[in-house]
């Protein structure tokens, strides 16, 4: 404006939703560090015949829009799971998964209910729904509360095991319970399946009110490429897909996927192998250190440490990343004693838990 009056057009700045505007944007300490221990992705890296594949790839895959649904990655993912392939639903990652998951069965308005702490992402994709989210605290011994969670009469119940960040697993009977009589639907996420050998995918075919959500990025190492799943009902698989749209896995991404299920399932069981051991042995070295970390099933453990934010500081600067947390609700002795703050590190080759732990303790010296 050269004469230096305000238009009509600039003075109306468009406004967010209150909902929107009022959120946080997800902004993770990404300091880059040599060691970083901060995402639970695969550590030892993607699988070898991913990397092949790209090598290879055909410019098709790059001018054409991808297959509709993503059919042959169903397929083959049905056959992973150990169910039809109507009972897959392929996303952008299982977060959008679990997003759509929401918006195909909560009205703007209806409840959310989800156990305290968990995956952070569910309460933003809920009230990015304009759901009404009911947190219900984990029991002392981290198994989610069925009853409190019943209660909430809710349009969708979320449960993750094993959970981040606490990395515990939930009794299979709280899942059963939970899901035979819930109202709405009930989504169990299992990101971390491959490392606790626990699954209830089972609990699918006796159930129209379950989605058991995965991913590729944890176990199978393709994080960068975004592909995750749901399996179930075809019924609520069918609603899934149609809430979350056509195309939303690419195709460079699906026939990387496809082709690490078919050819790199052993590589993906074997690092998962790794890891379990690695993560025995780490958390035995935690423990022989006088730290309290949570008893874990996945690729990662929480360790509850006073003056977190302080202490993954100086992890940082000493060439660590990992991830932390503050004033998650202290549900049991070990988090009560630290007010809810914890560190979160993952777990990969043991040349990287070795620098873990030497930055850990200068960090715990340096903080003290
Ligand atoms: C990492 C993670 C996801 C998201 O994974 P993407 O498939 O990469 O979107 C979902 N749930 C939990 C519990 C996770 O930790």
């Amino acid at each position: 404006m050269s004469d230096g009056t305000t238009s009509p057009a600039t003075s109306s700045v468009p406004r967010p939703r209150p909902g929107v505007a009022a959120l946080r944007a997800y902004a993770p300490d990404d300091t880059p560090c040599a060691v970083d221990l901060s995402d639970n992705t695969n550590l030892w890296g993607p699988p070898p015949s991913a990397t092949a594949l790209l090598r290879e790839l055909p410019s098709s895959a790059m001018a054409r829009y991808p297959g509709l649904d993503a059919r042959d990655l169903g397929r083959v993912l049905a056959q992973y799971a150990g169910v039809a392939p109507d009972m897959i639903v392929t996303g952008c990652g299982s977060d959008d998964v679990l997003d759509a998951s929401m918006r195909a069965y909560a009205e703007p308005g209806e409840r959310l209910a989800y156990m305290d702490p968990t995956f952070s992402m569910v309460p933003v994709f809920a009230r990015l729904s304009g759901l009404d989210v009911r947190p219900i605290p984990l029991t002392e011994n981290y198994d989610a509360d069925p009853g409190a969670l019943l209660a909430q009469r809710a349009a969708v119940t979320y449960l993750c095991s094993p959970n981040n960040p606490t990395a515990t697993s939930l009794s299979r009977e709280t899942i059963e319970r939970v899901v035979k009589e819930a109202q709405g639907l009930v989504i169990v996420d299992e990101a971390y399946a491959e490392f606790s050998g626990l699954s209830v995918v089972d609990l699918v075919a006796r159930s129209e009110r379950l989605v058991v959500t995965r991913t590729l990025s944890k176990a199978f190492g393709l994080a960068g490429l975004r592909v995750g799943y749901g399996i179930a009902s075809p019924a609520v698989a069918r609603e899934i897909g149609k809430a979350r749209g056509p195309y939303k896995v690419n195709a460079v991404a699906e026939r990387v996927a496809v082709r690490v299920l078919r050819d790199d399932a052993e590589w993906v069981r074997a690092r998962a192998a790794d890891a379990v051991a690695n993560r025995e042995r780490f958390v035995t070295t935690l423990r022989e250190r006088g730290l309290q970390p949570l008893p874990s099933a996945a690729n990662f453990v929480l360790v509850p440490i006073r003056n977190a934010r302080a202490v993954a500081r100086a992890m940082s600067e000493r060439g660590v990343l990992v991830r932390t947390f503050e004033a998650l609700r202290p549900v049991s002795p070990a988090l009560r004693a630290t007010h809810g703050d914890a560190i979160r590190i993952g777990i990969g080759p043991w040349e990287q838990m070795e620098a873990a732990l030497g930055a850990l303790t200068e960090a715990l010296r340096a903080c003290a």
